[in-house]
């Protein structure tokens, strides 16, 4: 897995046509290998996420349902089906190598929504940090047309860029980009290296797809863009063989996608980039220090909280004098921050009735601005 040794955190998304077939359901011996592979990659230290497809097309299998279009019902019906015995599969087959899976099932809303994205993203980093590998699908027996992904590919990007991931795995029945659609175009040639999503690369993806899943090149594209320019790389590969990641750690043919940046400088710049604050939170001489120092905002450290915000928007920090020296996602609601502003964390069950996060802001939801660059906030503090 040397090729795959450097990204510490790792998603690997699994298209429908891989595990499931037509006529004979689920392919275990497929998903056998990819739990063998995961589990090689997390002996090497790796983290691994999964974002499996194949409810829909295992659902519609186990119920018998004819090979037409579903309507919305019916996919949704199969979908009901399917997952539970998706989950299972999971389950079990990492279980096999005593890893303990999770299953998530996520909307559009639970990764857009800043306080819903949160509260997946703790779930998820919780499960990564017990040992767990976290299994996400779209919960498509709820999701209507409005308010879904309706495809994995960018499902996945969100889940990577949302956990910091570095590196997102496509895996279906397409090994990589072509400068056009192989399909329809044999002399198309394979792209082995993506650099920027340029208008010309875009252009290279056609309308692909199986009658199975939903996602063709076009998704990928999408993913693609989503995931590096928060600094996640994207590798597009052919999962048809079995054993497909340490294949593509073997060198086999796949399409590599650069990032833009890193995960923590790119969520650090959607930070500084979000318009206006919700409110401010004045922090003491002390906090101010281990702020400069790369630490996390502790209740503690927090001398008076302004504005009417809700956990999970962005706030200005600034020091006693009233100069803004960063802004930052908040853990607490403002009533919430104001009550336990100035106390110990360990002191936050106590006081607020449930168990909140030890940090006001966490590290990595902060940016703390360049002394040069701190000013003065009008009528705050
Ligand atoms: N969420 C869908 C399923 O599990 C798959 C979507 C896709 O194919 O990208 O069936």
């Amino acid at each position: 897995m040397k090729r795959l040794a450097k990204y510490r955190r790792i998603v690997i998304k699994i298209g429908s046509a891989l595990l499931v077939d037509r006529q004979h359901g689920l392919k275990s011996d497929w998903l056998a290998s990819v739990a063998d592979d995961i589990a090689t990659l997390r002996t090497n230290g790796n983290e691994v996420l999964v974002v499996s497809s194949g409810a829909i097309a295992l659902g519609r299998s186990i119920l018998g349902l004819p090979p037409r279009a579903l309507k919305l019902e019916e996919s949704q019906a199969a979908a009901a089906c399917g997952q539970i015995a998706l989950a299972r599969a999971w389950s079990q087959a990492l279980g096999n190598h005593a890893i303990t899976s999770g299953q998530i099932l996520v909307t559009l809303g639970d990764t857009e929504e800043r306080r819903r994205y949160l509260n997946a993203r703790a779930t998820i980093n919780t499960l990564l940090k017990l040992g767990a590998v976290p299994v996400i699908n779209e919960n498509d027996t709820v999701a209507t047309t409005e308010i879904r992904y309706g495809d994995n590919d960018r499902l996945a990007a969100r889940v990577a860029t949302m956990t910091g991931s570095e590196l997102l795995i496509l895996l279906s029945d397409i090994d990589g980009l072509y400068s056009a659609p192989p399909a329809q175009n044999p002399d198309a040639r394979f792209i082995a290296h993506v650099e920027a999503i340029t208008p010309e690369i875009e252009a290279m993806a056609g309308a692909a797809g199986t009658e199975l899943s939903r996602g063709g090149m076009i998704t990928k594209i999408e993913a693609g863009k989503i995931a590096t320019a928060s600094g996640t790389a994207m590798i597009i590969a052919s999962g048809k063989k079995l054993n497909p990641v340490s294949a593509i750690a073997a060198g086999e043919a796949s399409t590599w996608f650069k990032p833009s940046g890193n995960p923590v400088t790119a969520r650090k710049r959607w930070i500084s980039g979000q318009l206006g604050e919700t409110g401010t939170v004045a922090v003491d001489d002390g906090a101010l220090k281990a702020l400069n120092s790369g630490k996390s905002l502790l209740p503690a450290g927090v001398v008076r909280v302004e504005g009417n915000f809700s956990r999970g928007d962005i706030v200005s920090v600034c020091d006693t004098s009233g100069t803004a020296i960063g802004r930052g996602i908040v853990a607490y609601d403002a009533s919430d921050a104001a009550r336990i502003a100035g106390c110990k964390s360990g002191r936050i069950t106590e006081i607020l009735g449930y168990d909140g996060r030890s940090e006001m802001i966490h590290r990595d939801d902060l940016v703390v601005f360049a002394s040069g660059a701190r000013e003065k906030v009008e009528g705050h503090a």
